[in-house]
């Protein structure tokens, strides 16, 4: 059987991105290497968009049935001043969540089923298959050769698709920080806190379970000393946080410390003949805005409409798919240029500029306008208007 789409890489972009074209009516096949349910390198937090999503997608009932609590405000801590309170509501969703993957991976891949995919997990995709015009036609893994007319990358940063298809990468920017994780009983709080002290940030995020995720980032410049002693360095950054280092020292660990200092920032090339990227195949950055997610939900609805609307114009229309797969990375490019150049900037945990600083104390001064810079976090508001000179002196003016 030869189908309209096959995704590889059944989590955030591709059982979402396979979902919505089953729920068109094409034909989707959804494989993954790994088995659901089951983990990824991920602290997870869903910004009030990506729930806007599942609300969207009919799945938000069962994410917040996980029983992860709603993050009712966000705590930005940069040490001389605190930006604080609740994210902006979208489209009348009003919390953020923190989901654990075992968990919020799960009720998408049964989502995609559901709507009609065919899923095969414990499938790995080892080569593409191509026509004598080199149009990618299909993939091959256990199961022999599947044919498709388009193949969509949802494979992460080290996508096979991607480098099968030899896709290039641009706007790259080097791993700038080593990041660390571990799951705490008895130390979450009532929302997300961040905390930017020096070379070190420290992020707790309530979750499943009643336990907290808790963060710590360093410079990639020290990285090789963290690896040296990574308890004790960890233990370290969080001891800069007296009050959060207390919670900490009176809850319990649960699991491990898990970390990696393998997150480059870059586009990467996303389209060709027969042959589509969509998540961190074809968009990677430094976990520092805890948007990856957030971001493979929106992309994922972008090419899913943009392959709907080829295969529903002509549907063997090979050029039509190709130019609307096209279409969905410059609209994914122009929207998330603002935020990935953001992101290298907060992620190089260079001190803010004195002007910047100001901006920061200005905004943290005021709930209104602090509740509108997490609109900036969260990718509600665009990045552009929003430092745009004309608001930036409404904010330091004092205007509403
Ligand atoms: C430390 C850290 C913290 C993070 N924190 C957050 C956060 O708080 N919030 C947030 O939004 N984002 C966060 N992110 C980013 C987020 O985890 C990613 O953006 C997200 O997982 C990308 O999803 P994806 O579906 O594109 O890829 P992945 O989650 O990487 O899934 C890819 C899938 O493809 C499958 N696959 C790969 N190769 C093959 C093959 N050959 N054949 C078949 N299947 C294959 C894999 O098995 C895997 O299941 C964090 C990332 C890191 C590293």
């Amino acid at each position: 059987m030869s189908f309209d789409a096959i995704v590889v890489g059944a989590r955030v972009a591709g059982s979402p991105t396979a979902m919505l074209l089953a729920r068109h009516g094409h034909r989707v096949l959804l494989v993954d290497k790994a088995t659901f349910p089951s983990d990824v390198l991920s602290t997870h937090l869903l910004h009030v968009p990506a729930m806007a999503c599942l609300r969207e997608w009919g799945l938000l009932d069962a994410v917040v049935a996980t029983g992860a609590p709603p993050h009712e405000r966000f705590t930005m801590d940069f040490g001389p001043f605190t930006i604080a309170g609740p994210p902006p509501a979208v489209d009348g969703v009003a919390h953020p969540y923190c989901v654990r993957r075992t968990r919020l991976d799960k009720i998408l891949v049964d989502a995609a089923r559901a709507a009609g995919a065919e899923v095969r997990e414990g499938f790995a995709v080892d080569g593409l298959l191509r026509d004598d015009t080199g149009r990618v036609t299909g993939v091959t893994g256990p199961d022999g050769p599947v044919e498709a007319k388009l193949v969509i990358g949802a494979d992460g940063l080290r996508s096979i698709v991607a480098r099968e298809t030899g896709a290039g990468t641009y706007h790259d920017t080097p791993s700038l920080t080593a990041c660390y994780y571990a799951y705490y009983r008895g130390v979450s709080g009532p929302g997300a806190e961040i905390y930017q002290l020096g070379d070190r940030a420290v992020v707790v995020f309530p979750t499943n379970d009643g336990l907290a995720c808790v963060f710590v980032a360093c410079p990639i410049e020290r990285f090789h000393e963290f690896r040296t002693d990574v308890e004790g360095h960890y233990l370290e950054a969080i001891s800069r946080v007296p009050a959060l280092a207390a919670r900490v020292a009176a809850g319990e660990r649960v699991e491990r410390i898990r970390g990696t200092a393998d997150v480059p920032n870059f586009f990467r090339e996303s389209s060709g003949p027969g042959w589509a990227l969509v998540g961190d195949a074809g968009y990677h950055k430094d976990p520092c805005m805890a948007s990856g997610i957030t971001d493979a939900f929106v992309c994922a609805r972008l090419l899913a409409d943009a392959v709907h609307a080829a295969l529903s114009g002509d549907p063997d229309g090979e050029r039509e798919l190709d130019a609307a797969v096209a279409g969905y990375v410059r609209a994914r490019d122009e929207r998330f240029l603002p935020a990935l150049r953001l992101t290298c900037q907060l992620a190089s945990m260079e001190p803010p500029s004195p002007e910047t600083a100001a901006l920061f104390a200005t905004i943290a001064a005021s709930p209104a306008e602090s509740t509108r810079f997490f609109g900036v976090l969260q990718g509600s508001t665009p990045i552009p208007s929003y430092f745009d000179p004309a608001n930036i002196g409404r904010i330091m003016s004092g205007a509403s």
